[in-house]
């Protein structure tokens, strides 16, 4: 069976498509600019990556040079794209409607448009991908994966906001948290290592954006990101937690609309906010390693906060088993994992510093004898994508 994954931004489209039966990527791309001018990449296994320019008005434009890449006769890896069994979508989310993933019909489409207010950047492009793809490949039935699902086991104590509560009864109002597919993927994984399906595990999921979850017995019961990813930890350029008065007060002295604000928070705090330097945690480390003060302060007030997730998660679970890092910083920088794990002896973790140090693939690096486990596991949501939709499909033959 063969599996297209499809991440649809407002104006760009990621693609990997696999084959199921060894669950290798047989051909990924990115299309990015559309509705500018468009720019596009291309690789397929054994096969050198290709990339230029084309003109790419809208997403079924892109549909169409991935359809031309995927059957040409020398770097495709399909004849037609009637070798193509079903697309899974990665789609922002379903609020709480749905915490699976789904076949892709009228409803669905609504739900999914229903939520665009929760989900206003995402949600809209996400659909766009939808309708590119039903327009193109004709006839293919086409999944949803909410990256919200898996946190819907959250219970309202954790998922609701002290505010209201007609809020939440009218606009469902709540906390809905997201990475969820890479949270699922990596406590899966990390359940697998520690042979235990009952394990108390804090999931780090660090990169530009950056989230933590609390999975108990495979069901996350808590998450740092909330209503949208602004919520929770400092990242790239999002400001994370901050006492909600911080809009008011700005407002009141610049003049500033509530949204103005927000975008301010999204798009210029975080690490890049603080420091000056850089959204990129590369950049910053090589600041602060030059002696950039405020570079230093943005990775130290990073790894202080993962820090303290880590405890809280920890007394909301009633002890804990293992950390797992993941993404672009939590799968590379052992500097940063050790950071963040310095001073948590009293919850049992140790690390093998050398290990930790090196490590960038599937591993535990504890020290022997650790009682807390700390482990690195590359992401793979794509995969996780891909695995839902040949469910699905296989569910409805
Ligand atoms: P992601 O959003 O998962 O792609 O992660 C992006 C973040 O990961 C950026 O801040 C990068 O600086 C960081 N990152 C990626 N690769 C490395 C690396 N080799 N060493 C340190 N940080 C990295």
């Amino acid at each position: 069976m063969k599996i297209l994954v499809v991440n649809a931004g407002s104006s760009s489209l990621k693609y990997q498509l696999f084959d199921m039966d060894t669950q290798d990527v047989l051909a990924k791309g990115l299309c990015e600019r559309i509705g500018i001018d468009g720019r596009y990449k291309y690789s397929a296994a054994g096969k050198e990556e290709i990339k230029g320019d084309y003109p790419m008005p809208t997403h079924a434009d892109a549909i169409k040079l991935l359809t031309k890449n995927l059957t040409d006769p020398e770097i495709g890896v399909i004849s037609s794209m009637d070798e193509i069994d079903a697309v899974g979508h990665r789609v922002l989310t379903a609020g709480d409607i749905y915490s699976d993933s789904v076949f892709i019909d009228d409803t669905v489409k609504k739900v999914i448009r229903d939520c665009i207010p929760i989900g206003p950047l995402h949600n809209p492009a996400n659909l766009t991908g939808i309708e590119a793809c039903a327009e193109v490949i004709k006839d293919v039935p086409q999944v949803a994966v909410f990256d919200t699902g898996f946190h819907m086991t959250m219970p309202p104590k954790a998922f609701l906001y002290a505010i209201p509560y007609r809020y939440y009864e009218e606009y469902r109002l709540r906390k809905y948290g997201f990475h969820g597919t890479s949270h699922r993927y990596v406590s899966g994984k990390a359940i697998e290592m520690l042979g235990n399906p009952h394990a108390k595990i804090v999931t780090c999921h660090l990169g530009n954006g950056s989230s933590c979850a609390a999975v108990k017995d495979g069901k996350v019961i808590d998450t740092s990101m909330g209503l949208t990813p602004l919520e929770g930890l400092p990242m790239g350029t999002r400001s994370g937690n901050l006492d909600p008065a911080v809009l008011g007060f700005i407002g009141d002295h610049e003049g500033k609309s509530a949204s103005e604000i927000v975008t301010m928070l999204n798009k210029e705090s975080g690490v890049l906010g603080v420091s000056g330097v850089s959204s990129d945690f590369r950049d910053l480390e090589a600041a602060a390693n030059e002696g950039n003060e405020r570079a230093r302060i943005a990775l130290d007030m990073f790894i202080y906060s993962v820090r303290k997730y880590i405890g809280a998660y920890a007394a909301a679970m009633g002890g804990i088993d293992a950390v797992v890092f993941t993404a672009g910083i939590g799968e590379n920088n052992g500097r940063i994992r050790a950071a963040i794990m310095e001073g948590l002896e009293f919850l049992g973790f140790e690390l093998d510093q050398e290990k930790n140090l090196k490590t960038r693939e599937q591993a535990d690096v504890s020290a022997p004898g650790a009682k807390a486990k700390t482990l690195v596991i590359p992401t793979n949501e794509e995969l996780v994508i891909a695995m839902d939709t040949m469910n699905i499909v296989l569910q409805r033959a």
